[in-house]
């Protein structure tokens, strides 16, 4: 039992500050950690509780996704069933833990062996159940975790989530209505950690080195202002705490009082510079606070988290579903829908992309979207059907060449072509865009900006790819807050080329919500600033003192 107050320091992300009992995220690197003798009886009795949980959960989720997207879609979980009682796989299971395996060891390897057999039979349908296979192990491993883990006395209650990092997909999937702030060990300002943390409005400490699950359930002091971390505070600490917290209320309320009484008015600088407002958003429930903050569009629709969000590829219907939705509600404001950007920190099972030593610099973005056409192509096909019921653009990421603009606008002429055979209404006309997130791309933006329509400069990997700084890194974050000059200047080239070419640019990447910088990117030129849901206030507030 750990009893003694103790400070950790971090990266603090939004302004605020929180108390409550840490929850340890559990299951990272599920099999790895565990010890290598187990009690036969003991782990057949935790595969079968796994299995049975597994199996109900997966039965509510058929019953629910048959209500929500239809029968036919629903197929999957009814197959997920299937394999969760597959006689085969169950005996494979358990004949490994006779073995003397755990019940995680045995159903990787039992799962693995099975997806492998029906890998090698070479026949297309029995390839992707293998992929299914995975999935199912997955669940089981997750539901075992659950079964040992549950602490139900701090789960019941909003907590601090801590974790020694959180991927896309584990973000997503989390219970974001318990969730008070996040720590984790690793991670910086521009990981995707912090962007969600900041999308949700809530605290965060980036980058604290380990904590001891010992602290689980402990209460602790989160102080995202000065980025610190107190765990088992002393009487004292905690009347400083809450003092501080007192008087910044008070002052963040009546900040936001003033700031609110702009959110109608345009965001212009003393000379006369217009700034577009726009917002940043994952998925379709962030347009309220988008909108309710005087968000002018969607600057950033991050198209691929709700591919992160399942197991199997999202098809044309039910993206357009979504794209639609969006497009309504943002009522003929600009929605930038970004395609899909996987590879790198945000991998996705089911895309099947082989391991890679450098995966930031590897096989992600634009790149993967012209590799896997048929995927490309039902995506680019929902976002013109969208287009249709609002003011749609698409914008394409981790350009560094003509040759991916030049390839993706032939697969939009496809798409076009297609939609027009089927008798499908889009917007012709409708608007094409790149990130600009690689130092190429800016460099070679004078002959970029001849064939799109606008450049948004995703800043996040823009540092990292001029500065050599993995975004992931707590260690080296420092040297982008240092170097910001390199990148600015980018920027500026960007801002210049696009110009001359006619077109507009924006910035959607963490640097866009730096009130520190707004100055610099104004004089640059920028026309659009786009930032989570809780920025646009102050970002706004910022460009109207601006020169
Ligand atoms: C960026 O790189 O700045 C960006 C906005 O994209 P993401 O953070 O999703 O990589
Ligand atoms: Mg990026």
């Amino acid at each position: 039992m750990i009893s003694k107050s103790i400070i950790l320091q971090g990266i603090g992300i939004t302004n605020k500050r929180v108390s409550g009992r840490l929850h340890f995220l559990k299951n990272q690197g599920t099999t790895k950690k565990r010890k290598s003798t187990y009690n036969v009886g003991t782990e057949l009795l935790r595969f079968e509780d796994a299995k049975k949980n597994a199996l109900e959960k997966v039965w509510e989720i058929e019953k629910r996704a048959k209500e929500i997207i239809g029968g036919s879609e629903a197929q999957i979980f009814e197959i997920h069933a299937m394999l969760l009682e597959d006689e085969d796989l169950n005996d494979s299971i358990i004949d490994e833990i006779k073995k003397g395996k755990s019940a995680e060891e045995a159903i990787e390897l039992a799962s693995s062996k099975y997806a492998r057999t029906l890998i090698d039979i070479g026949d297309e349908y029995l390839s992707g159940r293998a992929s299914d296979i995975k999935d199912v192990a997955n669940q089981l491993i997750k539901a075992l975790d659950k079964n040992e883990n549950s602490n139900k006395e701090v789960k019941d209650s909003p907590y601090i989530l801590v974790a020694e990092d959180l991927t896309p997909s584990e973000t997503v999937l989390l219970d974001k209505s318990k969730i008070l702030a996040i720590v984790t060990f690793g991670g910086t300002p521009s990981s995707h950690t912090a962007i969600l943390a900041r999308s949700m409005g809530i605290p965060a400490l980036v980058g604290t080195g380990k904590i001891s699950q010992d602290y689980e359930g402990h209460l602790a002091l989160l102080d995202a202002v000065e980025g610190s971390l107190i765990i088992d505070p002393t009487n004292t600490q905690a009347q400083n705490f809450e003092k501080s917290r007192a008087k910044e209320n008070k002052i963040a309320t009546e900040h936001e009082r003033y700031l609110r009484s702009l959110i109608n008015k345009p965001a212009v600088t003393r000379s006369g510079h217009k700034v577009m407002i726009y917002a940043n958003i994952g998925n379709e429930n962030e347009i309220s606070g988008a909108l309710s903050n005087g968000a002018e569009g969607i600057g950033l629709f991050r198209s691929e988290m709700m591919y992160l969000e399942r197991s199997s590829y999202p098809t044309e219907d039910e993206l357009f579903n979504l794209y639609r939705d969006v497009a309504i509600k943002m009522g003929g404001r600009r929605v930038i829908i970004r395609t899909l950007d996987v590879g790198a920190d945000k991998q996705i099972e089911y895309l099947n992309i082989p391991r890679e030593e450098n995966p930031a610099l590897g096989f992600r973005g634009v790149r993967v979207c012209l590799e896997r056409k048929d995927v490309f192509k039902a995506q680019i096909r929902a976002i013109l059907r969208a287009s249709y019921y609002g003011r749609v653009s698409i914008m394409l990421p981790m350009v560094v060449s003509e040759k991916e603009i030049l390839a993706s606008m032939t697969i939009i002429e496809e798409c076009k072509e297609e939609l027009s055979q089927r008798k499908l209404p889009f917007d012709s006309k409708i608007e094409l865009g790149i990130m600009i997130e690689t130092p190429a791309s800016a460099i070679m933006s004078d002959k970029l900006a001849r064939l799109v329509d606008f450049f948004s400069v995703g800043t996040n990997d823009l540092c990292q790819y001029t500065l050599a700084v993995d975004r992931q890194n707590s260690k080296v974050a420092f040297l982008c807050e240092e170097n910001t000059e390199a990148v600015l200047r980018l920027i500026k080239m960007s801002a210049k080329a696009i110009h001359e070419n006619g077109g507009w640019i924006g910035v959607c990447g963490e640097m866009a919500a730096d009130l520190s910088l707004t100055e610099e990117l104004v004089k640059i030129g920028i026309d659009e600033l786009s930032v989570s849901p809780p920025y646009l206030l102050g970002v706004r507030g910022k460009v109207s003192e601006c020169r």
